[in-house]
């Protein structure tokens, strides 16, 4: 993509956009509309003989409007602006983030195919592989944050799936113990195996960093996938979601996603048009919340221990130089053990005021939820404890509320637990 004259952000109010085309309105309108008028026969000729690749496009030519699940201007403005994000050739825009990652699956694994995916995984991803994907013939291989490059090379090559690894899916960080795993390591396992005339696509769901934070196809990833419903969206009032790449993927991915016809509608367009506006100021002011919300809980006598980006030292090791290398921000989503379990993390909750207590994530307001019991309840407890997913583990996301209020609202909560530990003492 050539690089435009300005930054994202002071191009998400008209990028894409020509109010010649709308009556000279400011904004982008809803074209609330299934389907459009061609000017001529020959034009609507021209427009198929495009949409189903029957001759090249001349000079300057581009898709026609003809339909809504082929296209429509809310989704295509909205497809040019998210690709600024990420510096990504192509988008498409979809009705979830699980429309949006089922689909990229489909779209480039066959039977007999093996997908690599990381663990633990968004619960919703998990079990499109486990149960749906597994009924289609496909393979399917999981590994842990803890697992090296080595590790896994040298698993493939004994366990004999190396050659027909087609895929990788990974999420990084981890939700939600914000664990990394290394994009370019895997970009180099998935060079070193599958078919030499066949690149292997490692695609990576970026929702916990949004687009600002991490940029995956900076670091050898062929797919970026959202969930727009969570920072792109950013209002905890929609769902939707986004696959990015490159031109030639997303032809694939954009082919299937017409005949599935599970894209956006424009309203769900209009609406994350108008987010992306303030992406960038609402994620900015999120974590420099975070920041100081994890300051905070990391030296409170009731917390045991803080899982936050921004928290690691380079005692961390290759967690300090994966983010470092990985990662332009910490992010707004901190995780903590309570001092107790399951019990102190219920009455956490149950005291907050200002953060709702709710799953999602990304959003204008602070949310806090109980992964063990909630979005993580499907998985073993073995495994679950494995994972670091313990019953005293607590998820946030913050929002953009007044820092100051945040901590004291986490305050007067800790406070309750406080209480309780002092009751078990005596
Ligand atoms: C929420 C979420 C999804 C699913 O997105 P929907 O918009 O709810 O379909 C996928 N991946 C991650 C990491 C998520 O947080």
């Amino acid at each position: 993509m050539k690089k435009p004259e300005f930054r994202p952000e002071s191009l998400m109010m008209s990028y894409g956009y020509r109010p010649e085309l709308s009556e000279g309105a400011i904004k982008c309108p809803i074209f609330q509309t299934s389907t459009f008028v061609f000017r001529t026969a020959e034009e609507g000729k021209a427009y198929f003989e495009l949409a189903y690749g029957l001759r090249e496009p001349e000079q300057g030519e581009g898709p026609g409007l003809i339909y809504s699940r082929l296209n429509n201007p809310d989704l295509e403005i909205l497809e040019n602006r998210l690709c600024l994000w990420d510096e990504a050739e192509d988008c498409a825009v979809f009705e979830s983030g699980m429309s949006a990652i089922s689909t990229a699956m489909l779209a480039f694994l066959k039977p007999g195919d093996v997908l690599l995916y990381s663990s633990p995984l968004y619960g919703g991803s998990s079990h499109f592989i486990t149960e749906v994907l597994t009924k289609f013939g496909i393979e399917i291989q999981a590994f842990t944050p803890q697992e090296s490059e080595a590790t896994l090379l040298q698993r493939a090559q004994e366990e004999g799936w190396g050659e027909r690894l087609a895929m990788i899916h990974i999420e990084t960080p981890a939700n939600p113990t914000n664990k990394q795993i290394d994009i370019a390591a895997l970009r180099r396992l998935g060079d070193q195996l599958g078919q030499p005339e066949q690149r292997v696509v490692l695609a990576v769901d970026n929702t916990y960093m949004g687009p600002l934070w991490q940029h995956p196809l900076k670091h050898g990833a062929d797919l970026v996938l959202y969930s727009a419903t969570k920072y792109i969206a950013g209002h905890s009032d929609v769902i939707a979601g986004a696959c990015l790449g490159n031109k030639a993927l997303l032809a694939e991915i954009k082919s299937l996603r017409t005949f599935l016809g599970n894209m956006a509608g424009p309203w769900t367009g209009w609406l994350l048009m108008r987010s992306l506006e303030t992406l960038k100021v609402r994620m900015e002011q999120q974590c420099r919340n975070a920041q100081e919300v994890a300051r905070y809980l990391d030296q409170h006598p009731a917390v045991e221990r803080v899982y936050y980006l921004g928290l690691l030292t380079e005692e961390d090791g290759e967690q300090y130089r994966i983010y470092k290398a990985q990662c332009e921000a910490p992010g707004a989503m901190v995780s903590f053990d309570i001092r107790g379990g399951e019990a102190e993390a219920f009455a956490f909750l149950n005291q907050l005021k200002l953060a709702k207590l709710a799953v999602s994530l990304g959003s204008t307001e602070s949310l806090a939820q109980h992964p063990a019991s909630m979005t993580h309840a499907g998985i073993e407890p073995h495994k679950r404890e494995a994972m670091g997913i313990t019953n005293s583990l607590v998820r946030l996301s913050v929002g953009v509320e007044y820092a100051g209020d945040l901590i004291r609202d986490l305050e007067q909560a800790l406070n309750r637990v406080m209480e309780m530990n002092g009751a078990v003492a005596e």
